[in-house]
């Protein structure tokens, strides 16, 4: 991330969300973003995973440049290589855990083998006695653990985790905390989490600190 700025224009006024921001993130590693409530963190998560554009700065993701992409060229990418992790779980209420997990092979047209691979990433996560359970039917512990199985349907190079145990209580969030680690280490897959959670924010490699969308600081 090289120099990003972001503001949000609503009626006459302008915001600027993002100012100046550069870090680097290495392979497999794992990341945190923190600050206070507004100081810019999702805005940040959301452009690093090609959800959104920037005014002005560059985004290099596995070494592709997402700022000069076209919507479809960041959809193609984020396929490819991203998973997303979101605070309320954003599971799709009429579909079961297992068609959950799927539906992301289905649309990159993986066909029958993208059963197996649900399946397997449910038990991975702890659930392969709630295949075909609705969302409804599961805490949200367990609506967590499907969304993480989606995240990492397609073997994501990196995984962007907003507040991911923001709505659960203490011991269901040390649970998710844990299994996103175990996955880095098992997948490889980078992590970048944005956190309230200073001590979730120690478990990683490094971190970065946003104040009213400034870098603050950067901790080892
Ligand atoms: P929190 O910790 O409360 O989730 P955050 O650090 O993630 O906050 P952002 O959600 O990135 O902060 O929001 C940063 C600022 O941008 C806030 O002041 C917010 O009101 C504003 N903002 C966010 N999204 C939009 C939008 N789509 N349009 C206009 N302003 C926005």
């Amino acid at each position: 991330v090289e120099n990003l700025n972001k503001t949000y224009r609503s009626g006459n006024h302008d915001l600027t969300v993002l100012k100046d921001v550069s870090f680097e993130i290495a392979e497999g590693e794992t990341f945190a973003i923190v600050g206070p409530s507004g100081s810019g963190k999702t805005t940040l998560l959301g452009l690093c995973a090609g959800l959104d554009v920037s005014q002005s700065g560059n985004i290099w993701l596995c070494g592709q440049n997402l700022t000069s992409m076209t919507e479809d060229e960041r959809a193609l990418l984020r396929n490819r290589h991203v998973g997303f992790v979101f605070q309320d779980f954003q599971l799709l209420p009429t579909l079961t855990a297992l068609e959950n997990v799927v539906v992301p092979f289905e649309l990159q047209g993986a066909g029958r083998s993208s059963l197996e691979r649900g399946k397997e990433l449910l038990k991975k996560v702890g659930l392969g006695d709630r295949f075909h359970h609705y969302p409804s039917q599961l805490s949200g512990g367990e609506q967590q653990r499907v969304a993480l199985a989606r995240a990492f349907s397609n073997r994501p190079s990196i995984l962007f985790a907003d507040e991911p145990t923001g709505n659960l209580d203490g011991e269901t969030g040390a649970k998710i905390e844990q299994l996103l680690f175990e996955l880095n280490k098992e997948l490889g897959t980078a992590l970048v989490i944005v956190t309230h959670d200073l001590e979730l924010a120690q478990k990683t490699n490094r971190s970065l600190r946003l104040r009213s969308g400034s870098m603050e600081q950067m901790a080892l």
